[in-house]
């Protein structure tokens, strides 16, 4: 029983994210249009195996943008296997994204901010923490890129 368990088990399919690589790079990206969400780095979906079990496609889609790297393992198997808490709170993170999306591009659009300006704008919420420099370059470039990203 325990060698058809582990036939049963084997990852079988290519990893539909990262086509087999193990890791997503910029044209999965692209090809899953989540400019917004990700960055190059270790494949989420697949774990880096570049495999997945045949079912796990039909059960989480491949383009779930909250099922990242950032996670624990534990945390990510609960989104692969449908967990409705895991789930819930990736949409939850998901929405605040989105939510700071649509709050740059009013800002740029009708509020007339550049990017500096909008960054200052955001830092009010921080005053008081210690905030590396490399976090306010990076923040800085995410909020460069959605306004980018929008006029595309
Ligand atoms: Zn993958």
């Amino acid at each position: 029983m325990k060698i058809v368990s582990n036939i049963l088990n084997k990852p079988k399919a290519e990893c539909p994210r990262c086509l087999g690589k193990g890791n997503v790079d910029w044209n999965d990206i692209k090809r899953l249009k989540k400019e917004l969400s990700w960055l190059p780095g270790k494949c989420a979906y697949c774990d880096g195996q570049g495999k997945v079990k045949s079912n796990q496609i039909n059960k989480v889609a491949v383009d779930t943008s909250y099922l990242t790297m950032d996670l624990s393992l534990k945390e990510r198997e609960l989104i692969i296997d449908n967990n409705f808490e895991a789930t819930e709170k990736g949409k939850m993170r998901e929405r605040e994204r989105e939510v700071f999306i649509e709050e740059v591009k009013y800002l740029n659009s009708i509020g007339k901010l550049n990017p500096e300006q909008i960054f200052d704008f955001y830092l009010i919420k921080y005053e008081g923490f210690d905030i590396s420099e490399e976090w306010k370059i990076d923040f800085l470039n995410y909020i460069k890129k959605i306004i980018t990203h929008n006029k595309v």
